[in-house]
């Protein structure tokens, strides 16, 4: 039995523009056609219909970097230089995450993000405890709220982190190898190794990261250059800006995801380019964490595929992409003293079509062969009115309420205001009962 479906909607973002009247269909979680509402239509007769009066259909969007847990310790610590930050939230409560608070952190990172439209979410997660057991709790609750998981296992060994952070670089390889195997085949998950950064993981940890990107023929995800003492510590240890320092162990090349990349000199920018790494993209969380301004339109020019990311809800604080890109474009504005150095159209393909090919996903666009991954934005809002401008209100003016609909692989996960799958009290009440616990730590 076909259980194809066909949405018509007022608009749909197509071929780089919205479109009007028209219509998709999807088939087990991929979009097999998009075009005008009438040749759809005929094409497909059979379909269920469901039509989707005065809305937008759009693509989900991506969000290329974040870690999931952090979202249990939004608030606490702000208005901190990032060295407190860290030791007040992050390690603090370490000790105390267990497989359910795991579980609930993820729960309510990833049922917040898709109320914002976020389909697909790379989680980069360091929280190992030693196995797999805290990972696979993340994977699971990706699977319970029905979002598209990109895990970015971490890959950490320096000695100054929390011990469940900590592996050894033969623990790490033969743990991530296996979850990447187990989930192979799995179309809402991927397993992508994640050396942490070169402050946190050594030489022969992020050069095994790589080794076992290109044996699972994956990108790896790694922090470079957040903050100013990064760069003065590789230049301590290695004598090498970051970049050099990891193009010296040979591990720059196009299956980088850089995250960050705050502090570059031209010749570290020229380099990325040159090698083909891309770039995910945090500047709410870079602006929180007052860590700098990476500098998006050199990046750009130098071919370097740009992402957008939220990172952590702790040091972002509100998790939506289309909260970055408003954000990127501005912050860019602002710092370069040009209305003109990123457009609507730049962020809003940084937060979607860009992050697919950053993550190497099916996803980001609709047409037909990409996973049916969209969200229905309510054009009636007052948020995006007048109507004329659509797109340009979508990436600068839109605020949450105006999502009223999200699809993941044609699962129907949000709809007007609620969440379809793990209700929003439940999410809420978990998260409540840790902190009962907790008491006062
Ligand atoms: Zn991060």
């Amino acid at each position: 039995m076909s259980r194809r479906k066909r949405y018509t909607a007022d608009y749909v973002y197509a071929n780089g523009a919205f479109q009007k009247d028209y219509a998709l269909v999807e088939e087990n979680g991929v979009i097999v056609d998009v075009g005008p509402a009438d040749r759809v239509s005929a094409a497909f007769p059979d379909a269920e219909r469901l039509d989707w009066e005065g809305k937008a259909i759009v693509p989900g969007t991506v969000n290329a970097h974040n870690h999931s847990f952090q979202s249990l310790l939004r608030g606490i610590a702000a208005d901190k230089p990032f060295l407190e930050w860290r030791e007040q939230s992050l390690y603090r409560y370490t000790p105390l995450l267990d497989e359910e608070a795991i579980y609930a952190g993820a729960l309510l990172a990833f049922g917040e993000m898709i109320r914002y439209g976020v389909t697909t979410v790379s989680d980069f997660f360091y929280v190992h405890n030693g196995g797999t057991a805290y990972d696979e709790a993340v994977i699971q609750a990706a699977k319970d709220v029905g979002i598209r998981l990109v895990f970015a296992r971490t890959m950490y060994d320096w000695s100054g982190a929390p011990a469940a952070y900590r592996e050894t670089v033969a623990e790490a390889v033969e743990r991530t190898r296996s979850l990447a195997v187990k989930y192979q085949g799995d179309s809402m998950v991927a397993v992508h190794p994640a050396p942490h950064s070169p402050h946190a993981a050594s030489p022969e940890m992020i050069k095994a990261g790589h080794r076992l990107a290109m044996e699972l023929d994956t990108p790896f995800h790694i922090h470079v250059a957040e903050e100013m003492f990064e760069v003065e510590e590789t230049l301590r240890d290695y004598g090498l800006r970051p970049i050099h320092y990891l193009d010296s162990l040979g591990v720059l090349d196009e299956r980088m995801i850089a995250i960050h990349l705050v502090w570059l000199e031209d010749s570290e920018v020229g380099l990325i380019g040159r090698r083909g790494g891309s770039l995910a993209y945090c500047p709410s969380s870079n602006m929180f964490l007052a860590d700098g301004v990476t500098r998006i339109p050199d990046l750009m020019r130098a071919g370097v595929k740009v992402s957008l990311g939220t990172d952590g809800g702790c040091s972002n604080n509100r998790i939506s992409v289309f909260e970055e890109m408003r954000m990127c474009a501005l912050l860019q504005k602002v710092t370069r003293l040009d209305g003109t150095c990123l457009t609507a159209k730049d962020v809003f393909r940084m937060g979607t079509a860009s992050g697919a090919e950053v993550l190497r996903l099916p996803i980001g666009s609709i047409e037909a062969g990409k996973a049916a991954d969209f969200a229905a934005l309510d054009i009636q809002d007052l948020s995006l009115a007048p109507k004329r401008e659509l797109f340009a209100n979508m990436v600068y003016a839109m605020q949450p309420g105006a999502i009223a609909h999200v699809v993941v692989g044609g699962r129907h996960v949000f709809r007007h205001g609620c969440l379809l799958t793990v209700t929003e009290q439940e999410i809420s009440s978990r998260v409540d009962r840790l902190f009962d616990k907790w008491g006062d730590v």
